[in-house]
């Protein structure tokens, strides 16, 4: 579940890591009272606004402004909210349609009073799944595309490696600061910046952090400038603070209905629509329509109960992607019937009426024969 970059902040701090402080928007006059509150805390009128969608490289479609009076504020924050903003990462890139922007994030200006005092970093962690451990990537190119870093300049791209017994240790935490031509209080700083980042990031059970950039401002404080934020799905359950912060405006509204119906869907670019029982018989099938030429249109784990409500609500789920020009059914009766689910696909496409793409079904195990007895005599 990815967070957006002001709830990734308010997660950060509650960890005790220093971000650029801000409050979030969602109207013209919620934007004014904002700017006030920053400006009674910070002494200027200098504000950043910054679009919250989930996607990064906001600052290159124009949805990250500074504004150095209130008449600025209000023409940023006018025009970011409600735009459709794209960015490299928004659907289609930015030749695509962009995504809406709904609320902003307004931020302190940062890099006050001396911008050419402050300087950039980046900082990720992530699993690196080769060497079965957590690793921190950093950088002291940030603020820019890390890709093209990664790309031209890959010497610049440093990587600590965590131990999952011993944890992030002090000496690896220094080194980073050291890496990264850091000195007396900037370097205590970053030192601190990184126990406090590794910290959140397990405590949140975080799948991925990736901060960029970390700033050092004009006075040596190292702070969290930006965020993006995924939290490990399967660990939500113990994070409900979190599970709640969840944008469902964000995600694909099909897998957020699949979701609400207890159905494991997730979209893929193909034309063959899937509606399998078991996550590892679903992945096998996906396999076997690669190898017979086909592309899935989906993954789709019904579950162990593949009823007629469940198999209707799973056509309905399929049938929203206009890309699909088939249904395969490929179900293995382990514990659940084989007629049951035959009896659930007749019941659904009768009840649906409408289903105009043809439906292979291969039902194998307990009950099989009366399943395609079901089949053939009511279809
Ligand atoms: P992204 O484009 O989606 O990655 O959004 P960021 O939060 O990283 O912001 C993009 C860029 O805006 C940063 O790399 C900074 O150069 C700039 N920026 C962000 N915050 C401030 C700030 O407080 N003051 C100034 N002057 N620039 C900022
Ligand atoms: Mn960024």
């Amino acid at each position: 579940m990815n967070l957006h970059e002001y709830q990734g902040k308010e997660l950060l701090k509650r960890f005790g890591v220093a971000i650029q402080e801000g409050i979030v928007a969602t109207n013209l006059d919620e934007a004014v009272d904002a700017w006030k509150t920053i400006r009674e805390t910070t002494g200027t009128d200098f504000v950043v606004v910054k679009a919250q969608i989930h996607a990064g490289g906001r600052g290159k479609g124009g949805g990250v402004k500074l504004a150095k009076n209130l008449d600025q504020l209000k023409e940023h924050a006018g025009n970011i909210i409600g735009m459709m903003l794209k960015t490299p990462q928004t659907p289609g890139g930015m030749d695509g349609q962009g995504k809406l922007v709904r609320k902003v994030l307004v931020t302190e200006d940062s890099y006050r009073p001396d911008f050419n005092a402050c300087k950039e970093y980046y900082m990720s962690i992530l699993m690196d799944r080769e060497r079965k451990c957590n690793v921190i990537i950093y950088s002291t190119e940030g603020g820019m595309d890390i890709e093209k870093v990664a790309e031209e300049t890959p010497h610049l791209l440093h990587k600590e490696y965590i131990d999952a017994e011993l944890g992030l240790q002090a000496f690896q935490c220094r080194k980073i600061a050291f890496n990264l031509g850091l000195s007396g209080a900037a370097f205590k700083n970053m030192v601190r910046f990184v126990e406090k980042l590794y910290a959140a990031f397990i405590g949140a059970d975080a799948s991925l952090f990736e901060i960029n950039p970390v700033l050092k401002t004009a006075d040596d404080r190292i702070i969290a400038v930006d965020s993006k934020v995924s939290i490990d799905d399967n660990a939500l359950y113990r994070h409900p603070d979190l599970e709640a912060m969840a944008d469902t405006d964000e995600e694909d509204p099909t897998e957020v209905e699949a979701k609400s119906h207890d159905l494991n869907y997730v979209k893929l670019d193909g034309n063959v629509g899937c509606m399998v029982n078991g996550a590892g018989l679903a992945m096998a099938t996906m396999d076997i329509i690669k190898l017979s030429g086909g592309e899935p249109a989906n993954f789709l784990d019904v579950g162990g109960t593949a009823d007629a409500n469940r198999v209707e609500k799973a056509f309905r789920i399929i049938l929203k992607d206009p890309a699909v020009k088939a249904i395969l059914i490929n179900i293995f009766g382990g514990i659940v019937r084989c007629d049951r689910v035959a009896q659930g696909v007749v019941d659904a496409y009768k009840n649906m009426g409408n289903i105009n793409v043809p439906i292979i079904v291969r039902l194998q195990g307990t009950n099989a024969d009366l399943a395609k007895k079901s089949l053939t005599s009511q279809v």
